[in-house]
């Protein structure tokens, strides 16, 4: 496994190129959820970029109806 280039927001599930500040904490994302980029994440979110959507297979609180790297999970009204 080579080094992980993205954190994923534990929140809204957006991706952002890894930087140590965000892995940290230091930095969270623009909803004030905070960033992972910790190998159980890396499989979260290449699930996520395979398409996807159960929330046991990603390992997320809930099930994602869409995903984008920019916007994160659809938020469903
Ligand atoms: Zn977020
Ligand atoms: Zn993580």
């Amino acid at each position: 496994m080579s080094d992980p280039k993205f954190v994923l927001c534990q929140d809204c599930l957006k991706l952002k190129p890894f930087t140590d500040a965000r892995h940290n904490c230091e930095e969270q994302c623009e909803c004030g959820g905070d960033f992972c980029g910790c190998l159980y994440c890396q499989e979260t979110i290449e699930a996520l970029m395979a398409g996807e959507t159960k929330a046991e297979v990603l390992g997320t609180k809930c099930d994602v109806s869409g995903w984008t790297a920019e916007r994160g999970r659809d938020v469903i009204e």
